[in-house]
């Protein structure tokens, strides 16, 4: 049980955390982010994450077409673009991953907004 603020809000949240990874860019230059996120929080991403879910066994991402779409606004991300990575850990021992690209002139979606203080 831990006694910290999630990191969207930011609010108190009594309850477990969920930790976020994410890191965005094009392998030569990695931006990277954490967030501590209250269960509430954490499904609402999941939720904007879902078909960009990787497949542990397979490698395949759960998106229903080839297409490359953009995290932030969902059109196909042609040449260029960024790739996101996100890695997550909703309970404890399960780890779950997902991949997408986002287009350089986006930033991260409004679901997922960059924890405040940069971490
Ligand atoms: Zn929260
Ligand atoms: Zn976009």
């Amino acid at each position: 049980m831990a006694f910290l603020p999630c990191d969207i809000g930011p609010h108190r949240n009594l309850g477990r955390n969920v930790s976020l990874y994410a890191s965005v860019g094009t392998g030569i230059h990695m931006d990277r982010w954490s967030w501590r996120l209250c269960l509430r929080h954490w499904d609402e991403i999941e939720v904007g994450l879902a078909q960009y879910k990787v497949d542990p066994d397979s490698g395949a991402v759960s998106t229903a077409t080839d297409e490359r779409l953009c995290l932030a606004c969902g059109q196909p991300v042609d040449e260029g673009g960024r790739q996101v990575f996100v890695t997550c850990y909703p309970a404890q021992n399960n780890r779950e991953d997902y991949w997408s690209r986002i287009h350089d002139e986006h930033s991260l979606p409004g679901f997922m907004p960059k924890p405040e203080w940069g971490r």
